[in-house]
């Protein structure tokens, strides 16, 4: 039996999951110390340098485990009306979609009349899978269920534009309520979830809705960040309270020059450095308790504002590949991650 430390009270905490070698021959850059640390060797002649985070998940993990530790604590925060979000940040195959959506999501399109009843999660679902199943279970569970509303929106950013994932169309536009305190996307959908069932197959639709660009580097990369919203709404003879968990699986965060990027490409790695960069400085100024933080800076981290500020908690896991041919990457996720963990 392992002690495993959650998020619990604190604040912020930040991950890194390992994904399992694709390649057993290759030489690793990546060697797991514990719990909460590993090393990694940038290839030359210098020791391996060593890296601290809140948890690390070793290439064994399971999406339970990673639930367990960074997710379900957030969960009565949200039923008792507060914000919180979780991150899935790393470079195009490091496994992002794996931990939030599960293994293979094509094949998991199976007809819901197939699909297990809505209380048992499946061992590969993914958080945003897992998420919801227990906040339907909490709901069902509570003396009145009925005082609940729950709902889900489903959103991805491209290029520094808003599309519906759950009914694409033409670009929407953020709202801001008059003190700026709460941002809204005019015109998105918001379904109301009825059952586990349901909620699965509108998130594989919506993930096939992902714009997916070709690059040198990966021929699905996503360059697109994909934002799950889901909303709780409790009534109750006290008031009325809104909780939302936000799960984003964000787009691959490659520099530019490995991809070869021109043109097109280039201008799309612009916008996506430019808002995991002011994600990065978001959450750098929380932790640091800054007084200031700038959420314009990104339509990312404008949405986001609600669930980044005041009590509310937030989780980034960085995501690496073990190999030695995805050294550099995995060691700018591994700075981007140890920046946010740490100042
Ligand atoms: P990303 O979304 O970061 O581009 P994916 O989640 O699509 O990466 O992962 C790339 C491939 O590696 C997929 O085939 C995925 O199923 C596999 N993979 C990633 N992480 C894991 C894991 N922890 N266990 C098993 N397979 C994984
Ligand atoms: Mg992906």
């Amino acid at each position: 039996l392992t002690m495993t430390q959650s998020i619990g009270e604190e604040r912020l905490m930040v991950a890194v999951r390992v994904r399992p070698t694709a390649n057993a021959k290759e030489e690793k850059c990546i060697q797991i110390l514990s719990k909460k640390s590993l090393y990694f060797d940038d290839g030359s002649k210098n020791k391996p340098k060593k890296y601290v985070y809140d948890y690390v998940f070793d290439e064994d993990s399971t999406q339970d485990e990673v639930y367990q530790t960074t997710t379900s604590p957030l969960i009565k925060d949200v039923l008792q009306g507060l914000s919180a979000a979780v991150f899935a940040y790393g470079a195009t195959g490091s496994g992002k979609t794996h931990t939030m959506l599960g293994p293979n999501p094509k094949k998991a399109a199976t007809p819901s009349s197939e699909l297990p009843p809505k209380t048992t999660s499946k061992q590969g679902d993914g958080l945003m899978v897992k998420a919801i199943d227990e906040i339907f279970r909490y709901v069902d569970e509570s003396e009145n269920p009925s005082d609940f509303k729950v709902s889900i929106s489903y959103l991805e950013i491209y290029n520094e534009l808003i599309r519906d994932l759950l009914n694409p169309g033409s670009p929407l536009e953020l709202r801001e309520d008059n003190r700026g305190q709460r941002i809204t996307v005019a015109g998105l959908s918001e379904i109301t979830a009825i059952s586990r069932q349901e909620v699965i197959q509108l998130l594989l639709k919506g993930n096939k809705a992902r714009t997916m660009e070709p690059t040198a580097a990966n021929q699905t990369s996503s360059r697109s960040h994909a934002l799950l919203s889901v909303s709780v709404i409790h009534r109750s003879p006290l008031g009325t309270k809104l909780g939302r968990l936000f799960l984003t699986d964000l787009a691959g965060s490659e520099r530019a020059k490995k991809t070869k990027n021109r043109g097109k490409r280039l201008q799309e790695g612009a916008h996506i450095n430019r808002s995991l960069l002011a994600l990065g400085n978001c959450i750098n100024a929380l932790s640091g308790g800054a007084k200031y933080v700038n959420y314009r800076d990104s339509k990312l981290t404008r949405l986001l504002k609600e669930a980044l500020s005041g009590r509310c908690k937030t989780v980034m896991i960085a995501h690496v590949s073990p190999e030695g041919q995805h050294r550099d990457e995995t060691k700018n996720t591994l700075v981007y991650a140890d920046r946010a963990n740490h100042i």
